[in-house]
């Protein structure tokens, strides 16, 4: 059977989220012919849509508003639910970023629709489509099927395979006139504040360097940094340095903080707390480091180096320096 698959375009700082085009392949794979389309919601951002094509759409419904500069749930909701109605979407997918986790419940629940999140594979099995989803913080995972016309689903960045582009294909561009009239919505965004919290991603980092409450202080962190400039690495945390305040709660990595799934995550001074692990336990290699040979992160690492942090992170930064030079 084949159906229409819509993805809501994941935009950032001018630039479209990896995820976007993870979803598309995936969207590409299970569409069994039908039609893969995007939806762009933004104040006229400047966006390539011709790659999305590259991945698998065959349409881009791009709706520009000036609502649409920042995220208000009621603007973002009324413009994607015109979108899915335009496009006569059978499943939504969307990032499982704070706007995915936000929008997907709302919509579902606008369409009486089935929802699924955080999911890391769909696959199909005798034209069913099967979500695969994590549980008990990442030591199972469950299969799902979603009985329903429309189904939405939130995906976690950096699991689904992202398809080789095929530069040879284009899609039709659809602008859509959505009427978002300032009394129909109930938020308002006054002022953008952006925290400073390095260059990487966290979310989408193929490579993340993690500093815990052994870290010790602010200025700990500081070889963690070093370790991951030299790798093109994103800085993460347990709460527990949060909790010190030691570094900002934006990089708090773990059930109440953000969900990873780098290549390699690597962690200092983290004893391996349940809660830390349902954020990043299935990260593709996981390397402890941790002078506590007891701790509960040797438990889920593949590679463990029992020691001092200070001592060991600027001999790894300094062999990682000759090593890539
Ligand atoms: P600790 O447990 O204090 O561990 C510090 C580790 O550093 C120890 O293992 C120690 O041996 C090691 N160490 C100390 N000095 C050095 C050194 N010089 N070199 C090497 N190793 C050293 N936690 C999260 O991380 N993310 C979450 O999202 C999260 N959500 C939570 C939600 C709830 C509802 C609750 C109740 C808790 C949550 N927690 C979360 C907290 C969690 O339970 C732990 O308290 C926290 O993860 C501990 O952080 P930590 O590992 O940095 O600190």
């Amino acid at each position: 059977m084949s159906r229409k698959i819509l993805v809501l375009a994941d935009l950032r700082n001018g630039g479209v989220r990896n995820v976007t085009f993870e979803a598309l392949s995936a969207a590409k794979n299970i569409s069994e012919g039908g039609e893969v389309s995007v939806a762009v919601l933004s104040n006229n951002a400047a966006v390539n849509t011709g790659e999305f094509a590259h991945y698998g759409a065959d349409k881009v419904y791009v709706v520009n508003n000036a609502a649409l500069e920042n995220y208000v749930p009621d603007a973002y909701a009324a413009a994607l639910e015109a979108v899915i109605k335009e496009a006569g979407a059978n499943v939504v997918f969307l990032a499982h970023s704070a706007i995915g986790r936000d929008l997907a419940p709302k919509l579902a629940a606008r369409f009486g629709a089935g929802a699924v999140s955080d999911i890391i594979n769909v696959e199909l099995d005798g034209g069913n489509l099967v979500f695969t989803r994590p549980i008990y913080a990442g030591k199972a995972f469950t299969k799902n099927t979603v009985n329903s016309d429309l189904i939405f689903a939130t995906i976690r960045p950096n699991n689904l395979t992202k398809s080789e582009p095929d530069t040879s294909r284009s899609a039709e561009t659809v602008n859509l006139s959505v009427d978002l009239p300032a009394d129909s919505l109930r938020t308002f965004i006054k002022e953008v504040v952006k925290k400073s919290t390095g260059g990487v991603d966290l979310s989408e980092a193929k490579i993340i360097v993690s500093g815990g409450r052994g870290v010790k202080s602010a200025d700990g962190f500081k070889p963690l940094q070093e370790l991951a400039d030299v790798l093109g690495a994103a800085v993460g945390a347990s709460r527990g340095a949060c909790d010190a305040e030691y570094c900002d709660y934006a990089l708090q990595i773990g059930q109440t903080g953000k969900v990873v799934t780098p290549d390699l995550y690597i962690a200092a001074g983290i004893s391996g707390a349940i809660q830390h692990l349902a954020g990043m336990s299935n990260s593709k290699v996981i390397v402890a480091i941790n002078k506590d040979p007891e701790a509960p992160i040797f438990k889920v690492a593949d590679y463990g180096i029992v020691g001092d942090l200070f001592e060991i992170v600027p001999i790894l930064t300094e062999e990682l320096k000759k090593a890539l030079a």
